[in-house]
């Protein structure tokens, strides 16, 4: 029997996703976390736990683990795992990438450097640290830009500024939330800034797989509502795409091309690229899958879900087709609308009701608290549908959404 070792962040929303994934393959899953679960001391072959910040001590203890056990693949799930998965994958002489260019994906700051030096399309930049004086640092820019954490995910801290008061009023909320102690804990890179030119232009998504340094496109996402800051909300994903078909060959190009420029050869990758009268634009790749639940979106050959696709990939197991169902299909990430207490979601019947949705899922419970962007991180849940026409997927997504209403109470924060 195949065994595979799935590095699951305690942060993810993906654990059961995976483990579905893994038990339709009939594999030995062995499943490593951050912390000691409740059922560690009577499976302690098959949950580990292991400190993904160390990933050298990591990877030597999975080679004494995998002397007993040998492992046949290594899949991490999602950005907080890939250097790790790649150390441990690497020591074990199973096919990944390496630790160096799954770094350089995790830094926003490489990347850009990487991408610049290789000439792909992406935007200029500069990089500040909290030592840096923002009403300085505001004179060297070009406005509009947009100011990011360089570690950070889910457009947590990304701020777009017109002029110099905007960008100082913008550094000093970066600094607020890099300042929190759960982000100094994330160590290198937690007290950068990086600001980029603001690229306009119409967004997308591409999720792609790379076998052996090729990149095969799965599915390339619309964004149809406008991403032009102050802050970068993620709302609604649509494939197919709407765009024209060279565009979406001149995405496709330049995003294999910017996983050349970085080095990624194996797996799954994600990118949000931005497209205008000069071409497409790296925003971002990651060396990875399609965060929150947006995967359910996706079923590939006769229902094959990316994690089944990923997890073949990944132990070598055939893949009939890597084409996605030809039915159009999208998702929405429900945002925060205000800071607070989730007390009562409202219209979930109604909006269930919508032809042409699947499924919304809430992943924030009654009574937590709620954050939203620029300092938050996460969204109330996700709305799903399936329609003929894309233009259907979108306008089932809206109305499930114009249902919803949320009832969100002030926190009453102690002083
Ligand atoms: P994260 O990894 O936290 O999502 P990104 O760098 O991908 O951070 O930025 C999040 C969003 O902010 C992007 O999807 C895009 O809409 C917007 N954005 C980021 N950088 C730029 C830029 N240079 N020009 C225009 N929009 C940008």
């Amino acid at each position: 029997m195949l065994r595979l070792l799935l590095l699951v962040p305690t942060t993810t929303y993906r654990t059961e996703d995976f483990v579905q994934a893994a038990a339709k393959l009939d594999v030995d899953l062995v499943v490593a976390s951050e912390r000691p679960n409740v059922l560690s001391e009577r499976l302690p072959d098959n949950l580990l736990t292991l400190d993904f910040a160390d990933p050298e001590k990591a990877a030597r203890e999975m080679v004494a683990f995998a002397r007993r056990h040998p492992f046949d693949a290594v899949v991490p799930v999602d950005d907080r795992t890939t250097v790790v998965g790649a150390a441990i994958a690497n020591a074990l002489g199973l096919p990944s990438n390496s630790v160096a260019a799954m770094s350089a994906t995790r830094n926003k700051y490489e990347m850009r450097r990487v991408l610049s030096e290789a000439g792909v399309p992406s935007p200029p930049y500069v990089l500040f640290t909290l030592c840096d004086d923002p009403a300085l640092a505001a004179r060297r820019v070009p406005y509009p830009c947009v100011l990011k954490p360089t570690i950070l995910a889910a457009s947590r801290g990304v701020i777009r500024a017109n002029n110099e008061g905007e960008f100082v009023t913008a550094f000093r909320r970066i600094e607020g939330i890099l300042r929190g102690a759960e982000v100094r804990a994330l160590g290198a890179g937690s007290d950068q800034i990086l600001v980029e030119s603001f690229i306009p232009g119409k967004e997308v998504a591409l999720e792609g797989l790379l076998v052996k340094g090729v990149l095969r496109v799965l599915a390339l996402f619309d964004k149809p509502d406008p991403l032009d800051g102050p802050f970068f909300e993620e709302t609604i994903y649509v494939t197919p795409s709407r765009l024209p078909a060279d565009t979406q060959t001149a995405i496709a190009e330049v995003t294999a091309w910017a996983a050349r420029a970085l080095g990624l050869r194996e797996g799954p990758v994600h990118a949000e690229l931005r497209v205008n009268e000069t071409g497409p634009w790296v925003i971002e790749i990651a060396a990875r899958s399609i965060g929150g639940l947006c995967s359910r979106a996706l079923r590939f050959g006769t229902g094959l879900t990316l994690e089944e696709l990923i997890l073949r990939h990944a132990l070598g197991i055939e893949i009939e087709t890597l084409e996605r169902e030809r039915r159009p299909a999208g998702v929405m990430m429900i945002p925060i609308p205000q800071s607070g207490v989730l007390e009562e979601v409202r219209g979930l019947p109604a909006a269930k009701a919508v032809p042409g949705i699947e499924e919304i899922t809430m992943t924030i419970h009654l009574g937590q608290e709620v954050v939203p962007l620029p300092e938050g991180s996460r969204y109330l849940g996700f709305i799903f549908a399936r329609a003929e026409m894309p233009e259907r997927v979108e306008a089932a997504l809206r109305e499930a959404h114009r249902r919803l209403d949320f009832g969100i109470a002030p926190c009453e924060k102690a002083s």
